[in-house]
């Protein structure tokens, strides 16, 4: 049973339910307040989302996009990191409800409890077609990305080899995009010497979206550059086609059937359940809709923040659900926290948006500041040397960029590691 801990009785209770980029800035950003704060995370780690896909292609090691949250928080004696599962709020009672029974009680409550893959009321699909969210679901792609090349190796049937070596991928954002690039390299760079009875060059990357261009939430011509990008590297865009059918055999698209034996799923998110939680507003992707100062409708001691919430941007458009935004979004919570506990009413959040980056392949990317754009090898290493900028710590700066200049330079990509099982459960 939980018990209290060693913090003053009388300071103000807070309880953070989720260490993602919104719950962990909050933590940072509520230093020296006079509160005692409870963190609660499912995962005992901080996970820098934007590069798992870099572990799912075997570019980066899962210990150099994570961090244990404890070891994020051991000089803040006002902080109790838990690693525990909330299943619900009892906002009556103000106590937090965990999976093993127990609860934690609250002043103020902050849900940054995230999102996850959605696909579109076709749940059955997800075995098939797996998404990317967390460090399991990365080492799950890898795994089968990796299979699929070991048992084309010994594959003496030319169609059930060519099924093995044919990589789709749903949904062209950033993600899918970024997914693509880097199997494309893949195929046709790091893995072509090690192989003997297959040609991995031949290995065909599908990148499938519903809507009209790739990179929507870009620039048009930036999104017509990626779109070039890809083409060179050999991925092959279908676009203007939603997805009818997977199977563990294929993949069917306008009335297509597409023979392959590995699909990822890069389209569609959910919200977490916070809004089902508090029987609170949501849209259709259940995302809670909050108010200006990104409180739950009726519930003023509950703030909810990041991609589990949605809220209009000043331009009328919602938020998107990117790490700075959830960051904002921590940020000021944290300091209308400090200004309520002052007796002060904070001004309602207001986002701003700073661009959006994505890389395709190893030497290029395309960087969306709105009015500055910016495509190619420049932004490349713009678009890298931001990312290693926001990893945290001097160790993770040093392991990634060496990583990352050993397949700039040498096409090696040193994680090919196939884990969970040996090759009699590699199927
Ligand atoms: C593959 C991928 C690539 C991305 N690339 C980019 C990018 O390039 N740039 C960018 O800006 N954004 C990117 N994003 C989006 C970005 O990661 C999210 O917008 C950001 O993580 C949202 O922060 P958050 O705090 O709302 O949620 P998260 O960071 O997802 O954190 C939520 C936390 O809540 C915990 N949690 C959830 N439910 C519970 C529960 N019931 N009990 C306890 N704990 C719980 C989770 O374990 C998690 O730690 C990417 C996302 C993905 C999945």
């Amino acid at each position: 049973m939980m018990t209290e801990q060693a913090r003053p009785a009388e300071a103000h209770r807070v309880v953070i339910v989720g260490a993602g980029f919104g719950g962990l800035e909050a933590t940072y950003r509520l230093a020296g307040a006079p509160v005692s704060i409870t963190l609660v995370d499912r995962r005992n780690h901080h996970l820098f989302q934007p590069l798992l896909y870099q572990v799912a292609t075997a570019s980066l090691a899962t210990s150099e996009i994570a961090w244990p949250v404890r070891y994020l928080l051991r000089g803040r004696p006002e902080v109790t990191t838990l690693y525990a599962t909330v299943t619900g709020i009892d906002a009556q009672a103000r106590r937090v409800l965990l999976d093993d029974g127990d609860a934690l009680p609250y002043d103020t409550l902050v849900l940054a409890t995230g999102a996850r893959h959605a696909y579109f009321g076709h749940d059955e699909w997800e075995p098939f077609a797996p998404g990317l969210k967390t460090l399991e679901d990365a080492t799950t792609l890898r795994r089968r990305i990796l299979v699929a090349f070991e048992r084309a190796e010994r594959e003496t049937d030319p169609q059930r080899r060519a099924a093995l070596l044919t990589f789709v991928i749903i949904g062209a954002g950033p993600t899918g995009v970024e997914l693509a690039g880097t199997i494309a390299e893949l195929a046709q760079d790091t893995l072509p010497p090690d192989f003997r009875n297959i040609d991995t060059h031949k290995a065909r990357v599908v990148l499938i979206e519903a809507g009209p261009r790739v990179l929507a939430g870009f620039a048009d011509d930036l999104s017509a550059y990626a779109q070039r990008a890809l083409e060179s590297i050999g991925v092959e865009i279908v676009l203007n086609q939603p997805v009818t059918e997977c199977t563990a055999d294929c993949v069917v698209y306008g009335g297509h059937r597409l023979e392959t034996k590995t699909i990822i799923w890069a389209a569609g998110v959910r919200a977490s359940p916070a809004a089902e939680w508090l029987g609170a507003p949501a849209d259709r992707a259940g995302r809670l809709e909050v108010l200006p100062d990104l409180t739950v409708p009726g519930h003023p001691d509950i703030y909810a923040i990041g991609d589990t919430v949605v809220i209009a941007g000043p331009d009328g458009k919602p938020v998107p659900g990117i790490a700075p935004a959830a960051k904002q979004q921590g940020r000021y919570v944290a300091e209308a926290i400090k200004a309520r506990l002052r007796g002060g009413t904070p001004a309602p959040f207001r986002y701003k948006h700073a661009g959006s980056l994505a890389q395709i392949g190893k030497r290029k990317a395309v960087i969306d500041f709105g009015r500055f754009k910016l495509r190619g090898a420049l932004a490349w290493w713009i678009w890298g040397i931001a990312h290693i900028y926001f990893l945290i710590g001097l160790r993770h700066r040093l392991s990634v960029a060496i990583s990352w200049l050993w397949v700039y330079a040498r096409d090696q990509r040193a994680a090919r590691l196939i884990t969970q099982g040996s090759s009699k459960v590699a199927r």
